[in-house]
């Protein structure tokens, strides 16, 4: 929809027509950031995001910057306000307005939107192309493929678009859920059910091949079959993209084993007649601390006087470094994302064309690239559809 109001509002003389097979269009901006929208960042750069080449990523957001993003939204009746993490939200706070201030854009612009309208193939064939649906097709000379990926299929982004530019040419680097909830293994001895609804700051550590690939640090949220919260759902492609690789959880983020021990001795100093739990709970959540104490089976009454080396290093050990047992994730119904999609190497980055199939454009999520929490597949989005916008009415 961007890419149309966009291409509408640079060439108004560029006929635009929207199919959507869904009966209502922005399905997910009703539902994002906790059905408030958080449509960008204060700063967004190719850092935020992982899939295909950096800097294509790089080229295509600097083609529409996050003040572009604000201005066109404070432009539409939007104005945008900063949360922690510059997250950039509706004044507001409604994602219903978002919405409806692109539907009204697109109506004073003149995009035609079909809804209803799924499309089931895009046939090329002398330099125009044929999109066909159930009982219709339509002939147009360039075509936009914003389909979104398969995340959240209800919404109507089940990946049939990678399935259309699949026919057309292009590699599909292979999908997995992004921004997902991770399941733990309950038979692991794990704790997420008696923590569930607990969250703290922690940090998490993926490893593969028992190196540290990859360490994040953010918010973990507790729940009933897991863990969810933005640091679990930024950690997840990336477990699930490396088979056999093992997270570790450290509840006392930026601390290493020899940190924790120090803390430990100087509480010993400090406060004798302390016992553990309570100690603990200065750092971590008292919920947390005597579920891990249970885990490791050291009595949480013992006091920082009388605590054995041997328990204290253990807890330690536990603090910085307590291996998670995922089972998987919760699947593309819970995905905020899609990770994998149409190559990046086959986009044109100053055009968003397609290299392999010319007067074929392509934008948003349906291409190989997924942000973290925070504003950046949307701002993704907006980017990608204005450069394709700016490219065509040439
Ligand atoms: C619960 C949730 C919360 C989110 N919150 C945020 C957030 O706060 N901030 C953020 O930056 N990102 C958020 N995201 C991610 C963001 O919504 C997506 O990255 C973004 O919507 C992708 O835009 P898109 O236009 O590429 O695809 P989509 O928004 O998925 O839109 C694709 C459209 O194409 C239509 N379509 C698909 N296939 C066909 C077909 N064959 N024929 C016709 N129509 C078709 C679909 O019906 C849909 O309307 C969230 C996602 C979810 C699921």
């Amino acid at each position: 929809m961007a890419a149309a109001i966009f291409t509408r509002r640079l060439h108004p003389d560029t006929p635009v027509v929207v199919f959507d097979g869904a009966r209502r269009v922005g399905a997910k901006i009703l539902v994002s950031g906790g059905a408030r929208c958080n449509v960008t960042n204060t700063i967004v750069t190719d850092a935020d995001f992982w899939g295909g080449r950096r800097t294509i990523i790089r080229r295509v957001l600097r083609g529409f910057p996050v003040e572009k993003t604000v201005a066109f939204f404070q432009e539409i009746g939007v104005p945008l306000h900063e949360e922690p993490g510059g997250k950039l939200f509706p004044n507001s706070n409604s994602a219903r307005d978002v919405l409806r201030a692109l539907l009204d854009e697109a109506s004073r612009v003149g995009v035609k939107i079909v809804t209803g309208a799924r499309v089931e193939g895009v046939v090329a064939a002398d330099g125009a192309f044929r999109v066909v649906m159930k009982d219709s097709t339509l002939d147009a000379r360039r075509v936009v493929l914003a389909t979104g990926g398969r995340s959240l299929p209800k919404s109507g982004s089940d990946g049939a678009g990678l399935e259309i530019a699949r026919r057309l040419g292009h590699t599909i680097v292979p999908t997995t859920p992004a921004l997902v909830p991770l399941l733990l293994d309950a038979a692991q001895n794990t704790m997420h059910k008696e923590l569930t609804g607990v969250a703290h700051e922690a940090e998490l550590t993926l490893w593969v091949d028992d190196a540290v690939e990859m360490r994040l640090t953010g918010s973990l949220l507790w729940t009933h079959f897991g863990i969810s919260g933005p640091l679990a759902l930024n950690m997840s492609r990336n477990w699930i993209r490396n088979p056999g690789a093992r997270l570790t959880l450290n509840f006392l983020p930026g601390s290493t084993f020899d940190d924790v021990e120090k803390w430990w001795t100087a509480s010993a100093q400090e406060r004798p007649p302390a016992a553990v739990a309570k100690q603990l709970s200065t750092r971590v959540p008292a919920s947390v601390a005597d579920a891990l104490l249970r885990r490791i089976g050291i009595s949480g009454s013992t006091t920082l006087a009388h605590f054995p080396r041997e328990d204290r290093r253990r807890l330690s050990h536990a603090l910085v470094s307590w291996p998670l047992a995922v089972s998987g994730d919760r699947g593309y119904s819970y995905a905020e994302v899609t990770a994998g999609g149409v190559s990046l190497d086959e986009i044109d980055p100053s055009t968003m064309e397609s290299r392999v199939c010319p007067g074929l454009f392509l934008v948003g999520e349906i291409l190989d690239v997924d942000g973290r929490i925070g504003g950046f597949n949307f701002q993704w989005a907006w980017s990608s559809a204005h450069v394709a916008a700016t490219a065509l009415g040439a």
